[in-house]
């Protein structure tokens, strides 16, 4: 997400924060370069126009100019302008008390609905300890509805029984009445896509939200459309009352052009974005933290609540406690690869962490990035246990059957270890600065 853009704007920052003063002139031609980074993103003119005026006001102001930290005050200015650009706070679903809270889930074909609205269901069910209904109305796109089963199957969400050559209205009044009987909190209708933003469209809509009366309704448009995402929820935001948009492919989206400009060009917030294609890819969107993110400042924040969503508690006081005693040995070294893995692989990790642009650049693609996590783990995988225990009996023969064993090679055996090895002095040295408080001195 967002990675060219962040790796133009890190590269403006760092040039700012490295003078001691800075003139009018100087913030103004960081500015510029600013303007055309945003631009580039694909971020609509008039929002571009608006953001940089803005800026530029407060950051030549002289208390800014004549402070002593010229370039960081020019930072967070900028942090807090596209802050706000994104909607300021993340706003969540806002669903009736009295059951069922009705869903309506809208967009064109293709777009992302069906895979969002299991999402958003799954999210519900786990987050929000609700039982949960999907019902599909999409009698157009063959399957349809067929699709919405089989992925309320995965994400253990009821959905409603299909009754063949029902129309969209009759299946909403189905939905909401099955949904009232069987004592559901929600109730998702995924409605049918068009190609195009049509009237047809819109008139079924319009006649599904008379019946069902949401107290959502969102958009489901692709990030990765840009412009033309903004403006396809322009025109619904001009027929229906939308309460939100929820942006997908935001993973393949380097340049987030759509997410920038969406809340300042239709006043919807952005209320999820989609950021993979399983049913744990989405999020809720923090214009705060995304700012960060942009910003190359890191998103340490989710960071850490996904290490607590995807590691277990024991798993990581056993590994504390391992620790504590100076051990570190290849199982561990695995456990830690798998946790990796887990969290969306180094590439998901990379982008969460302060200074993202540079270690990525660093990096190749993401795919690759995450081969290595499976190589890795394949050559600790052929190691005996006592191996994995005590690496240093790992002799040449030894490396060479472990490399056979796991498709690789000794080099990259010796890699391994080396890293390993590395890693282990690390701990051993944190044990003897007296465990975190160690780790502490290891940074600070
Ligand atoms: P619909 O026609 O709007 O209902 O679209 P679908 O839900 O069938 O999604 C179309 C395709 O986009 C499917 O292959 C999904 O797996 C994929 N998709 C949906 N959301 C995301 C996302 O956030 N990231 C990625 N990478 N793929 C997504």
């Amino acid at each position: 997400m967002f990675e060219s853009l962040s790796e133009r704007l890190g590269g403006v920052f760092d040039r700012l924060r490295g003078r001691g003063a800075l003139s009018e002139n100087d913030v103004r031609a960081a500015l510029r370069e600013v303007r055309i980074a945003l631009l580039e993103a694909d971020v609509a003119l008039p929002v571009v126009r608006d953001f940089v005026e803005q800026v530029t006001e407060a950051a030549i102001g002289q208390a800014v100019l004549r402070s002593i930290t010229p370039g960081q005050q020019v930072v967070k200015i900028v942090s807090d302008a596209l802050t706000a650009m994104l909607g300021s706070e993340a706003v969540d679903l806002q669903l009736d008390v009295t059951p069922p809270a009705v869903v309506m889930m809208v967009g064109l074909q293709g777009s992302g609905k069906t895979t969002t609205t299991a999402k958003i269901a799954r999210r519900l069910r786990e987050k929000g300890r609700k039982k949960v209904l999907m019902a599909s109305l999409d009698v157009n796109r063959p399957a349809a509805q067929e699709q919405l089963a089989v992925l309320g199957v995965q994400a253990e969400v009821a959905t409603l029984p299909i009754v063949p050559g029902q129309q969209p209205v009759d299946i909403a009044r189905r939905a909401l009445s099955a949904a009232k009987l069987q004592g559901f909190d929600v109730l998702m209708l995924d409605t049918a896509g068009r190609l195009h933003v049509d009237q047809a469209l819109m008139d079924e809509m319009k006649a599904v939200a008379s019946v069902s009366e949401p107290d959502e309704i969102l958009l489901v448009v692709d990030s990765l459309t840009g412009q033309d995402a903004v403006n396809v929820a322009t025109s619904f935001a001009g027929q229906v009352s939308l309460t939100g948009v929820v942006l997908t492919r935001m993973d393949g989206d380097a340049r987030g052009g759509a997410a920038l400009s969406m809340r300042a060009v239709t006043g919807k917030p952005i209320k999820f974005v989609g950021t993979g294609e399983k049913l744990d890819g989405l999020e809720l969107f923090q214009p705060a933290r995304v700012a960060g993110r942009i910003l190359g400042m890191g998103d340490v924040v989710s960071l850490v609540e996904r290490a607590a969503e995807t590691i277990k508690q024991e798993d990581a006081e056993k590994l504390a406690d391992r620790l504590a005693k100076g051990k570190f040995d290849l199982n561990d070294l695995r456990s830690q690869l798998t946790q990796m893995r887990k969290m969306g692989g180094l590439g998901a990790l990379a982008s969460m962490l302060p200074g993202i642009a540079k270690v990525k650049n660093a990096m190749a693609s993401n795919a690759v990035d995450d081969k290595i996590l499976i190589r890795m783990d394949a050559i600790i995988s052929s190691m005996t246990k006592a191996e994995r225990a005590r690496p240093e009996i790992l002799s040449a023969k030894r490396k060479i059957r472990v490399a056979k064993g796991s498709g690789t090679t000794v080099q990259e055996v010796n890699k391994i270890l080396k890293m390993h090895q590395e890693m282990a002095t690390m701990m051993k040295r944190m044990k003897k600065m007296g465990g975190l408080k160690g780790l502490g001195a290891l940074f600070g």
